[in-house]
């Protein structure tokens, strides 16, 4: 691992659906620095067929969060590599106090910390309502929004061109089983960053580029954007 103290670690942290997957790259942008997503991660480990795949994928199919040891295991893993260096957004990880707490540990012996945990708040009504609308990319996930964000081309990734899919695990059972199982960890998550002075909370229920303004504001002025603008 690569012992910088400037590493930018921005932690976003929100409720399945609360558009994590849309701002993620966002925020990446501006931070010049890559997205490392829990979930494309998983998804990416359950299809190479392992004996771990298989035991991800069926947690995933079930709307139920990893165990821990397993997820800080393979989350950290890929955060130590290169293109991780000057820092990342995290999106999805850490969901439990557990992994707040397995980050902190592995950013220290790294000799940095994290720099921020953005909140985007929804409501849980809203939330429930947007995953029948959600579309993502074949080829990367991509994440669209058939109300708030459609394609330009119905069914077609604007940017790679790739199919649109629903996700396996949007059917409304496995969304309202994601939603019981992950709430209160993330309410563990989210008293663990404001005990520790770094979280800020937005409200995500305004358009895409006010929320993005939030979380950039949030980040306050330290935060150099695209190209040093
Ligand atoms: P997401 O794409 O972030 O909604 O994640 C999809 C699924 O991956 C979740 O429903 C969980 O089963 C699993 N998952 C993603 N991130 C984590 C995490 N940090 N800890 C445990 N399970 C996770």
């Amino acid at each position: 691992m690569t012992p910088v103290g400037s590493m930018r670690v921005v932690v976003l942290l929100g409720a399945p659906g609360a558009g994590k997957g849309t701002q993620a790259p966002i925020l990446a942008e501006h931070l010049g620095v890559p997205v490392l997503a829990s979930g494309e991660l998983l998804r990416r480990v359950a299809a190479g067929g392992s004996p771990l795949g298989a035991e991800v994928a069926s947690y995933m199919q079930a709307g139920q969060l990893v165990p821990d040891g397993t997820m800080a295991e393979i989350f950290l893993q890929r955060l130590g590599e290169p293109d991780a260096a000057r820092g990342a957004i995290l999106d999805g990880f850490p969901r439990t106090g557990a992994q707040a707490r397995a980050l902190d540990d592995a950013l220290a012996t790294r000799g940095g910390s994290i720099e921020a945990a953005l909140y985007i708040e929804v409501p849980e009504d809203e939330l429930v309502g947007r995953f029948a609308d959600r579309r993502i990319c074949k080829a990367a996930g991509h994440v669209y929004n058939l109300n708030s964000n459609p394609p330009q081309a119905p069914g077609v990734c604007d940017i790679d061109g790739s199919e649109l899919v629903r996700r396996p695990d949007d059917d409304e059972a496995t969304v309202r089983a994601r939603m019981r199982e992950q709430l209160a960890p993330l309410a563990e998550v989210t008293a663990y960053y404001r005990d520790h002075d770094v979280l800020s909370i937005v409200d995500g229920t305004r358009p895409i580029e006010d929320v993005t303004a939030g979380l950039l504001d949030a980040l306050g002025p330290a935060s150099p954007g695209p190209a040093g603008a």
